[in-house]
């Protein structure tokens, strides 16, 4: 039996930081046998927000590829690839950008959320606007029916189908599946200063990469409860940076909660909870920080696992985009 595919990726803007480990990476190390996986390093769809700095996104394809593999992404078992050398996506885009209107690219909450999050005000470059079909491109090329996302990214997934049944009902047939999102539980993780998000671009993050002090040092300027000044204060848990990340880490949930109520009640101290959170954190960065050091010392294997999974992913896209034109009963020499 074929396993389901599912697609990711990942904008080449920066490092991977814990928030992406949560909210995406340890799920797809848990789908790796059950699943077909492509990995998308988004340097394309990078671009639409950083054209004054294409340096960045070139040099970050490699970080971000390096991150892969230092948390256990196998090559063997899933397809690593570089966005802009899959010539199908773009030209996929182009059609898909007909079957779509810019009212209703305008009208995507989560394009609304960003354009405003990025103050472009009128002057958005056009291909932010149109980089939902783009997403529905690289989406539908794989013919993968499983993206899990963060909850924010759930209209990008509902413009994708509506793209995917506009080209279905021209072909007459389904050439196209519609994909699933699937949300994680947890939600997105905020930055260490208490944004609601944690983000590569924010200057609020924990890298993947981070060195024993740079944990360190975060886990101290984190805030806790403003009002919990001395030890014998009771102290809230809800929107308390720490705690939310305790939730997301730490291996012992049954002792969690009894810490969270010794809080509550008063009796535990910042010191003790950070001291905790510090441990749980440098225990998991430090294989992955090992793991990172020794994969860039090889710049040449991790170049040619971008290089095969490219070209497997080139095969693959070039079929879906072939299947595309002959629905669409496209001219063809
Ligand atoms: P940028 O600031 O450049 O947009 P980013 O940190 O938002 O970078 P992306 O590459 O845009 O990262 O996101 C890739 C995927 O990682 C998203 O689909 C999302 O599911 C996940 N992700 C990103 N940030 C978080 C977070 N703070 N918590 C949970 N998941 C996250
Ligand atoms: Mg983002």
């Amino acid at each position: 039996m074929n396993k389901p595919t599912i697609l990711t990726g990942d904008r080449t803007t920066g490092p991977l930081h814990i928030g992406h480990y949560a909210g995406s990476l340890a799920n797809r190390l848990r789908f790796q046998d059950s699943h077909e996986q492509f990995l998308l390093l988004a340097d394309t769809q990078a671009l639409t927000d950083n054209a004054h700095d294409p340096a960045k996104v070139q040099r970050n394809v490699v970080e971000v590829a390096l991150d892969y593999l230092a948390v256990g992404i196998d090559p063997d078992r899933c397809t690593i690839c570089v966005q802009s050398h899959l010539p199908a996506l773009a030209e996929l885009t182009m059609l898909y950008l007909n079957f779509v209107t810019v009212a209703r690219l305008e009208r995507n909450p989560t394009i609304k959320d960003e354009i405003r999050a990025r103050g472009f005000g009128r002057d958005i470059p056009a291909g932010f606007l149109c980089y939902p079909a783009a997403q529905a491109a690289d989406i539908t090329a794989f013919k993968a029916t499983i993206v899990p996302v963060g909850a924010d990214q759930a209209p990008l997934i509902e413009q994708t189908n509506e793209i995917v049944r506009r080209i279905n009902a021209t072909a007459g047939h389904d050439v196209l599946p519609e994909a699933q999102a699937i949300i994680p539980k947890a939600g997105r993780l905020p930055g260490i200063d208490g944004k609601a998000k944690m983000s590569k671009s924010g200057g609020n993050a924990i890298p993947l990469s981070a060195s024993p002090d740079e944990i360190r040092s975060a886990v101290r300027a984190m805030f806790t409860d403003p009002n919990h000044l001395r030890v014998e204060d009771p102290g809230r848990v809800e929107g308390n940076v720490v705690f939310t990340y305790l939730d997301a880490f730490d291996p012992d949930q049954d002792e969690l909660a009894e810490l969270k109520a010794q809080y509550k009640r008063g009796g535990l101290g910042d010191g003790k909870i950070k001291a905790r959170l510090e441990t749980i954190l440098q225990n998991l960065i430090a294989p992955i920080r090992a793991r990172r050091a020794a994969f860039s010392k090889d710049r040449a294997y991790v170049l040619k696992v971008i290089k095969d999974g490219t070209e497997r992913a080139r095969q693959r896209t070039e079929e879906t985009k072939r299947d595309v034109v002959n629905g669409l009963g496209l001219f063809q020499l």
